[in-house]
């Protein structure tokens, strides 16, 4: 069993990013800047963003985060974007999720301007991923294209299984393994809550993303040997022995999984870092895109 281990790719995506920005300095360019919107207080929420904001100092990227209060209302929350959306050294504009129960995200995603929507959540960028258009790839599915890529893992023609069709893991997962591009070729099957005998179709499956947000959820006589299996999931769970007070458990149990596995990513250090990386990876070409254009 070999680890696909995230924070070795990440690290290789930011040195290359890093290096770019270093000869766009020496040739006294503009810096490719990210503006990170986070809403209220908001435990996970806080620490991603803290971790994406901390990921665009180490290498090199202007930032700027805009923190508004959990009782914003979605008027100055739009107005907010349209003013990001207006400023030309602005390149990628991410609004951190989820959002307070009064403001719509579907309504919010789409005022973002989709030339700076580097988490591709915009209808728009949406439609052109699923046509195999140039497009903001949602960081997450991105980052497990790029684990793959890295570990050379032969994909075409394999049966791959998704579990969770959200909008921004597991639906666009499914298309990406089924194009025809570097790490897809796959026969795809989407699975999520309502399908029937998820235990005997992962069995066939060769590689299995779990992204469905339970913990632990994955177990070994729901994967064949060999398989490859990614884990998506982030869930916070209550650990007394940590000085935080709790734990960060993926999707798979990865004390019984992991000995069937060819390759398995772990949690943390596996998916969640190679999402930081996408992310950087989308503001850069947000940047190249809007540089080019102008
Ligand atoms: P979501 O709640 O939007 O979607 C979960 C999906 O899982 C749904 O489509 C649902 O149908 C499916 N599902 C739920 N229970 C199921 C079951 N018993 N069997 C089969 N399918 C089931 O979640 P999401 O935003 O896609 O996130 C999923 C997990 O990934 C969460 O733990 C989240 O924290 C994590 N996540 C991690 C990263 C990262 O960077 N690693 C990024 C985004 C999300």
């Amino acid at each position: 069993m070999k680890i696909l281990d995230g924070k070795i790719v990440a690290q290789a995506v930011k040195d290359e990013l890093g290096s770019a920005i270093i000869k766009l300095k020496e040739k006294g360019l503009r810096i490719p800047h990210l503006a990170a919107i986070l809403i209220g207080n908001n435990g996970a929420s806080e620490t991603y963003v803290a971790n994406k904001i901390r990921s665009c100092e180490e290498t090199g990227f202007k930032n700027t985060l805009i923190r508004l209060k959990e009782d914003v209302t979605e008027e100055v929350l739009t107005a907010t974007i349209h003013d990001l959306n207006e400023r030309n050294e602005i390149d990628g504009i991410l609004v951190q999720l989820p959002l307070p129960s009064h403001i719509s995200e579907d309504r919010i995603i789409s005022v973002i301007n989709p030339e700076k929507d580097i988490d591709g959540f915009h209808p728009l960028n949406a439609g052109r991923l699923m046509q195999g258009l140039p497009t903001f790839v949602p960081a997450t599915p991105l980052g497990i294209m790029l684990l793959l890529e890295y570990y050379q893992i032969d994909t075409r023609g394999k049966h791959a299984v998704v579990i969770g069709r959200s909008n921004i893991v597991g639906r666009p997962m499914s298309v990406l393994l089924s194009q025809n591009i570097p790490a897809g070729n796959c026969t795809v099957t989407l699975c999520h809550s309502k399908t029937k005998n998820l235990a005997g179709i992962c069995r066939q499956a060769d590689i299995i993303v779990a992204a469905l947000g339970k913990p632990g959820f994955l177990q070994a006589d729901m994967v064949k040997e060999n398989a490859v299996v990614l884990d998506v999931g982030i869930t916070r769970v209550k650990d007394l022995q940590k000085k935080s007070g709790y734990a960060i458990k993926g999707d798979v149990d990865f004390d019984a999984v992991s000995p069937l596995c060819s390759y398995i990513s772990p949690v943390p250090g596996g998916v969640g870092v190679m999402t930081i990386a996408a992310l950087l990876k989308n503001t850069f070409t947000a940047y190249n895109t809007r540089m080019k254009n102008t």
